[in-house]
């Protein structure tokens, strides 16, 4: 039986992972959990969400894989040894190369789970040229509530180490500029990360992304999007109201 953490992360997997939701197919996407100070949980390489299981797992350090960050540039095989010594059971599988962005994006304050997908609808847009637009502005309130106030927006990049440290770099920036955590990162020609305090918070932050682009791509069709005003933006972000739904929604 898998411990309560790896049952959530694998509960996470399998929403995501569900067909009908065009989240990720067969081997897209990836998930991970924060173990302890020292180490996470991540998707194997290879394997699929829909079905994930507690073998297609791999418990990995953040001290293998953190310092790679600080790299100028590595090999494909230095990378792929980089990963396979993160490992804490030499016989796990092989961890997914976004790993490195993962473990990242684990040590922000608060933030347990990341999730990961190649989802349809904010592909569509990721893959246009109004992604950053996208990214920057809100339309309905509930986007606010579970996708927060803007999402951050990360250039296409090489996935792995250079994709990581992109990410690292965008998110940072996000953070200084708007004095909060994102919900939502967006890679151009690529998919969604949402992060946060519970695998709900993640999955809530992804289905409602996917939503928003749906909206986006609808309104675009016809002659929008309307985006709500900055300050209106603020007003929902700040409300008690939506804070008390937010914790309902375990965000
Ligand atoms: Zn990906």
């Amino acid at each position: 039986m898998p411990t309560p953490i790896i049952q959530d992360l694998l509960t996470l997997s399998h929403e995501i992972g569900r067909e009908d939701r065009g989240l990720a197919i067969l081997g897209e996407g990836n998930t991970s959990v924060r173990l302890s100070d020292e180490t996470f949980a991540v998707k194997a390489s290879g394997t699929c969400l829909g079905n994930l299981k507690e073998e297609d797992t791999v418990e990995c350090r953040f001290s293998a894989l953190l310092p790679l960050l600080e790299k100028e540039s590595l090999t494909d095989q230095e990378i792929d040894n980089a990963l396979l010594a993160s490992r804490v059971d030499p016989r796990a599988k092989k961890p997914s190369v976004e790993a490195i962005f993962h473990a990242w994006l684990l040590t922000l304050p608060g933030i347990k789970f990341v999730g990961h997908a190649h989802a349809t609808a904010v592909n569509q847009v990721l893959c246009s040229p109004l992604a950053r637009l996208f990214a920057a502005h809100r339309m309905f309130p509930d986007e606010i509530v579970c996708c927060s106030v803007a999402s951050v927006l990360v250039p296409y990049t090489d996935p792995g180490l250079k994709l990581a440290q992109a990410i690292r770099q965008k998110t940072a920036a996000y953070i200084k500029k708007l004095a909060r955590q994102p919900r939502v990162i967006l890679i151009q020609n690529h998919g969604t990360i949402t992060l946060g305090a519970s695998w709900q918070a993640v999955l809530t932050a992804m289905l409602m992304a996917e939503k928003a682009a749906k909206v986006f791509v609808g309104a675009a069709v016809l002659g929008g999007p309307v985006f709500l005003s900055g300050k209106n933006v603020e007003r929902i972000a700040g409300r008690p109201d939506e804070a008390y739904r937010q914790r309902a929604l375990k965000m």
